[in-house]
């Protein structure tokens, strides 16, 4: 039986992914098992793209509705990448035994990507072959908190506005009161560590996995 876990952490901007990310890997760690973190957008070639695009390094268009289906088919095109590539692809990583933690996936998608039920459609279409994650933690945030955070960034990126951020928890919340697989939500405005500990507490009680079980 394959003991190592995909795990996903989805959020609005701001709201702890990175931050949980790490400690959650320094977790498995501590406990002897292999652990890596793999964000998307990845860091591949379709990810450096997608990022040189938010940065506005990279112009595509100044269309509104061209440019969320340009950023929908990078975004598909960068996940089947980070999927499967036989470099340093998700499954690849699996198999050589590590847990691969990922801060968002085609959960973001449908949240940062879809204004109206037509571009819901479109990228569900898009992403309906992606399979689901071992696990998704949805870390909570109120818009307040997330801002007052972003702010403290240099870089802001073109997503991070209140409306964009207010459109995209609101889709967080519909799709996640739908999702069918294992799913973890947090309030985002808890403690660091507070969070920590209940992301270990679910994993211990939901997996099994080497060096854990006691
Ligand atoms: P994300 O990757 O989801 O955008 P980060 O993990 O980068 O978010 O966290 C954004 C900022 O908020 C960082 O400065 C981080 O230290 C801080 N932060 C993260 N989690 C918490 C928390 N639970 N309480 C207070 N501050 C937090």
């Amino acid at each position: 039986m394959n003991n190592q876990l995909f795990i996903v952490l989805e959020g609005i901007d701001g709201s702890g992914t990175s931050t949980q990310a790490e400690l959650l890997k320094k977790y498995f760690q501590s406990q002897g098992d292999k652990a890596v973190i793999s964000p998307e957008p990845s860091a591949g070639p379709i990810g450096n793209l997608i990022r040189d695009t938010l940065k506005k390094r990279i112009f595509f268009t100044s269309d509104r509705r061209l440019f969320d289906e340009q950023m929908a088919y990078l975004f598909a095109a960068d996940r089947h990448d980070h999927l499967y590539n036989e470099v340093d692809g998700v499954f690849k990583l699996i198999e050589q035994g590590f847990h691969v933690i990922s801060t968002r996936y085609y959960f973001s998608s449908l949240v940062y990507n879809c204004q109206t039920p037509e571009q819901f459609e479109f990228v569900s279409r898009l992403n309906y072959k992606f399979p689901n994650p071992d696990l998704v933690i949805y870390i909570d945030l109120p818009i307040e908190v997330s801002l007052k955070r972003l702010q403290e960034r240099s870089l802001q990126e073109i997503y991070e506005t209140e409306n964009k951020l207010t459109q995209v928890k609101t889709n967080y919340q519909k799709i996640f009161a739908d999702y069918q697989d294992k799913l973890l939500v947090i309030e985002g405005t808890k403690s660091i560590e507070t969070i920590h500990q209940q992301i270990i507490e679910f994993i211990r009680l939901n997996f099994s996995f080497k060096n854990t079980l006691n």
